[in-house]
């Protein structure tokens, strides 16, 4: 064997960020009549006039961003994610420095420099979802550049197929879709009172009527409620309408709330949050006070795959599962990877929704979608993550950094 210098996979020569509209990774940048926008309670629902629609508070105000690398060799490695221009500015102007030159598997030592160098700014929020989008194009370009799919990369299958939950308005429909349960949004929050206790209880009981007594319902809270709410919907969801889990409850930066709601909820029914908290340190607190049964990181937004990664190795040592928050192809490849991953999310987008759609259509090509509430791990057997960008939709780059 001849000694040399390990030479290692093509460079990154070009770093490029665009905004689209319409969908796609914002998934809440939808039309007029959409599920998602249909009421939901939120933290910004104690103001009536932005208690009807989220996106009068501006939820889809950032849009989706593109991240996309290429290499020396040409190989092109991309991701989307939430941020919009914004991170677009955050990619080109400040992240660019640390990838241009440098060799994909090195994901590490770039991960490392972009949340350190964005510290003082960063942290949690925007800054971590540009990190997000730009850690999940390395681990597409790594995987399209060595011709392996990214959950190779990630140590192999674990299970022949990935099994389902659907979230949206009609839990009904997806079980006869195949889903092993429906996660509905909550509609009303504190602000609306007994009154809309008395809604949200009569949906579920509704839905349980429909469902059968074994299929899964769990309700997403989305940051609205207070302990106390919280608690009584908690033991009335159980006690009258068997709830599998109540998801995301309270602030995420409630830490001590959700370790008390853990306490006050009836034994069986499972605490879960995660999607608006990142990295490492984040879930950290979330696992030590013990303020959840299920974490639910949100890998375009938590900082990627190579955060992932420490996140859900902290969740298996505790004992308590990790159950990506949505985010499509680039959560299956980490899904199907992992013993306390046994099920994932689908985030039903169709606007009533009566149909299976690929969850960020119309901006992935070759997005695979639940068929009867399952998808087959040789499903994800293309390079990378296996989707392509839609170069017919509107690409925005804002700011060129070259
Ligand atoms: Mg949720």
């Amino acid at each position: 064997m001849t000694e040399g210098k390990f030479v290692g996979l093509p460079k990154i020569k070009y770093v490029r960020a665009y905004t689209v509209r319409g969908g796609g990774a914002d998934y809440h940048d939808q039309g007029a009549g959409h599920w998602i926008d249909d009421h939901i309670a939120t933290p910004m629902a104690k103001y009536p006039e932005y208690r009807q629609s989220r996106q009068s508070f501006g939820i889809n105000v950032l849009g989706t961003l593109v991240v996309e690398l290429e290499a020396e060799d040409g190989t092109i490695g991309f991701a989307v994610t939430t941020g919009g221009e914004p991170a677009c500015f955050i990619v080109e102007k400040h992240l660019s420095r640390f990838l241009i030159g440098r060799d994909p598997s090195d994901y590490e030592t770039i991960w490392d420099q972009m949340y350190f160098s964005t510290q003082y700014y960063g942290r949690k929020g925007l800054v971590v979802n540009a990190i997000s989008g730009v850690d999940l194009a390395i681990w597409d370009l790594l995987g399209k550049l060595r011709q392996e799919p990214v959950y190779h990369l990630l140590g192999g299958a674990v299970r022949d197929e990935m099994q389902f939950y659907a979230t949206g308005a009609r839990p009904d429909l997806a079980k006869e879709m195949g889903f092993i349960g429906g996660k509905l949004p909550l509609h009303h929050g504190p602000a609306e009172g007994e009154e809309g206790m008395e809604k949200n209880i009569a949906l579920l009981a509704d839905m349980r009527a429909k469902c059968g007594d074994d299929f899964w319902l769990m309700y997403d809270c989305w940051m609205a409620l207070d302990i106390d709410y919280a608690t009584r919907l908690a033991h009335r969801a159980w006690n009258e309408c068997g709830l599998k889990w109540i998801e995301e409850a309270l602030s995420p930066d409630d830490y001590w709330g959700y370790a008390q709601l853990k306490k006050n909820a009836p034994d069986g029914l499972l605490v879960t949050t995660g999607e608006h908290e990142s990295t490492r340190w984040g879930f950290r607190m979330l696992l030590e006070m013990e303020c959840c049964d299920i974490i639910q990181p949100d890998v375009g937004w938590c900082g990627g795959v190579t955060e992932l990664i420490k996140i859900a190795d902290d969740a298996d040592r505790k004992g308590v599962l990790m159950v990506p928050h949505g985010s499509s192809v680039y959560s299956y490849h980490f899904v199907v990877t992992r013993h306390n991953s046994p099920f994932a999310e689908f985030l039903m987008m169709h606007p009533g929704p009566t149909e299976v759609v690929p969850m960020f259509a119309p901006q992935l090509l070759g997005e695979p979608v639940p068929v009867n509430g399952k998808i087959r791990a040789s499903a994800l057997d293309k390079p990378g993550f296996g989707v392509e960008l839609n170069r017919d939709i509107a690409l925005h780059r804002p700011y060129p950094n070259d």
